[in-house]
């Protein structure tokens, strides 16, 4: 991932998300001013240099945050001189608004090291490409000084990309360790079964399992009934130390076998013989059933039911 290029290859200013930001949430603004501001561009509710200045009936100023707040109490009345206060009878004060505007304040990243002054009015033109304004890194969303930002992306951010120094796969900084505790296959690995063998890569510790000396196996002869079990290394020394018992296991199935063809072949035998005993059967039910259409022929021609 990586930011937005211009043509010109430079990355795109984060802009601040439209005017609003550069306004206070509530109250007035709370800016460095260069010179401390006149009283009369300060709120008669917050004190702070007006935001969105109001007027009353009775002259005094406010915030257009701090009069609706006013004017939500119960019979609001003016903080100066307690008149009370009237949604209608307020009004926007365009010009103390323009004039706030001009007054100039200290960079809002002064903290960060920014030397620069303006007026109110190019605070959002200034943080849009301040290089001590802090913006939230596009992956990790942790907020970082602008001219920080590629260093970040590049060396310190947790969620940058990152290349797996075995399988040379790229991923997230923050996936790589567990990458490698369990899926790389390039990564080597100690055999589970702690022979000695040196260490083998992910990918091949599968076919590993097959000729581990430590690898627990089953007798070959399982099938036949050997109930053998242990070590890779000991099966070799089971097989000629058992062989005899392994030809006796395989005689004995044999026979089983043999015996159970043996079976098969008289019962099929059996069958056989009843089959030329059903033959005739057959042949004889043929010829009564003849016989009976023949007769049913004659019967129903000599019918009186059966004349038209
Ligand atoms: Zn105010
Ligand atoms: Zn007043
Ligand atoms: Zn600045
Ligand atoms: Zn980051
Ligand atoms: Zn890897
Ligand atoms: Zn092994
Ligand atoms: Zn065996």
């Amino acid at each position: 991932m990586s930011l937005p290029r211009r043509v010109d290859g430079r990355e795109q200013p984060i802009a601040l998300h439209q005017q609003q930001s550069l306004l206070p949430l509530r109250g007035g603004f709370q800016d460095n001013f260069i010179m401390p501001p006149e009283p009369k561009y300060c709120c008669e509710h917050c004190r702070m240099v007006l935001c969105n200045p109001r007027q009353t009936e009775c002259g005094h100023r406010f915030c257009e945050s701090c009069i609706t707040q006013l004017l939500g109490k119960p019979n609001p009345v003016c903080p100066a001189d307690m008149e009370p206060l009237s949604q209608d009878k307020i009004f926007r004060d365009v010009c103390c608004h323009k004039e706030i505007m001009t007054l100039k304040v200290f960079c809002r990243s002064a903290k960060n090291g920014c030397k620069e002054q303006m007026s109110l009015q190019q605070v959002t033109d200034h943080l849009n490409m301040c290089e001590y304004f802090e913006v939230p890194c596009p992956l990790c969303k942790e907020k970082i000084m602008r001219k920080d930002m590629p260093e970040h992306l590049s060396r310190k951010c947790k969620y940058r990309e990152a290349t797996c120094e075995f399988c040379k796969h790229k991923i997230a900084l923050t996936e790589l360790q567990k990458h490698k505790e369990t899926v790389c296959p390039a990564i080597p690995v100690a055999c589970p079964n702690h022979c000695s063998a040196p260490s083998i890569l992910r990918s091949e510790l599968s076919m590993h399992q097959q000729d581990c000396p430590k690898a627990q196996v089953t007798c070959s002869f399982f099938r036949f009934g050997c109930t053998y079990k242990g070590l890779n290394q000991e099966l070799r020394e089971h097989e000629s130390s058992f062989a005899s018992e392994h030809l006796r296991l395989m005689v004995a199935r044999s026979n089983t076998l043999e015996a159970k063809v043996e079976d098969v072949k008289n019962e099929l035998l059996e069958r056989y013989k009843v089959l030329p005993g059903l033959n005739s059967r057959i042949t004889e039910v043929e010829e009564q059933y003849k016989e009976m259409r023949e007769n049913t022929g004659r019967w129903s021609k000599n019918s009186p039911l059966c004349r038209s």
